[in-house]
């Protein structure tokens, strides 16, 4: 009988702290349905705008991009296809980069900037690929940051445009501006911001979302003068008007 009264004491506990962790699990969801809305319409418009959109630079191949990806790091895709020609005759393959000679490979991507640093990380990469992916660009965000300088970033815009796979979605400088100015995420860290899209950018826009966001920044939506007055985000934006000068 004890035994008996001991295991209800013991089940009305239980139900009582599952009821706790259901209401504490409510708790930590917010309802983002309202800010799902609001991208889907800032995703409708921009594919409207930017149709085409797509990376903007050259590349024949996975590891091509690769490259290009890296060199873009505080540089311009625009300068990145200048060198990038010259760059792919002179070493074609995977090998010719891992037996690249430190200096002339920093000679010859030096207009990229850090050029050192990138021509570093440029030949551990093909010697790694070389040893331990048979030369192959994985195809998976889990192998791709393995590799020397790729971080999440470089490994998204790889596996978007490559690829074709949406892992997650690339934080770049231009997505960082467009995302804080359109209320998006509060966070300033990389990572942090591409949690909080992933949680509101349908999956079926991960692909995109960093090309729409960087050809609007390029073409509207500027670092010094955005051009509020011309864009068709402004319904939907919380910064239009912080930047229109009042004469
Ligand atoms: S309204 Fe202005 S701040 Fe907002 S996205 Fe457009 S250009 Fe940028």
């Amino acid at each position: 009988m004890k035994k008996i009264e001991e295991n209800k004491i013991k089940n009305k506990r239980t139900g009582a702290s599952r009821k706790r962790i259901k209401v504490e699990v409510q708790k930590s969801e917010p309802d983002n349905s309202q800010e799902r809305e609001r991208v889907k319409k800032i995703i409708e418009l921009l594919r409207k705008e930017y149709p085409e959109t797509r990376t903007a630079l050259h590349y024949r191949s996975p590891f091509e991009l690769l490259i290009a990806t890296i060199l873009a790091a505080q540089c311009t895709d625009e300068r990145v296809n200048k060198i990038t020609p010259a760059l792919f005759q002179k070493y074609p393959t995977v090998k010719d980069f891992a037996e690249a000679q430190p200096k002339e490979l920093e000679n010859d991507i030096r207009s990229t900037g850090f050029f050192r640093h990138k021509a570093r990380n440029i030949i551990a990469l093909a010697q790694k690929l070389l040893k331990e992916y048979g030369g192959q660009v994985p195809d998976s965000m889990d192998e791709l940051v393995k590799l020397p300088g790729v971080a999440r970033k470089t490994a998204n815009i790889v596996l978007s445009s490559a690829f074709k796979k949406a892992e997650g979605i690339a934080v770049d400088t231009h997505v960082r501006r467009l995302v804080e100015r359109l209320g998006l995420s509060k966070h300033t860290q990389p990572e942090k911001i591409e949690n909080d899209l992933m949680a509101i950018v349908p999956k079926s826009d991960w692909l995109d979302f960093n090309y729409l966001l960087v050809d609007h920044g390029r073409k509207i939506c500027q670092a010094r003068k955005p051009r509020c007055l011309e864009c068709v985000l402004k319904d939907l934006c919380p910064s239009f008007g912080k930047f229109i000068k009042i004469t």
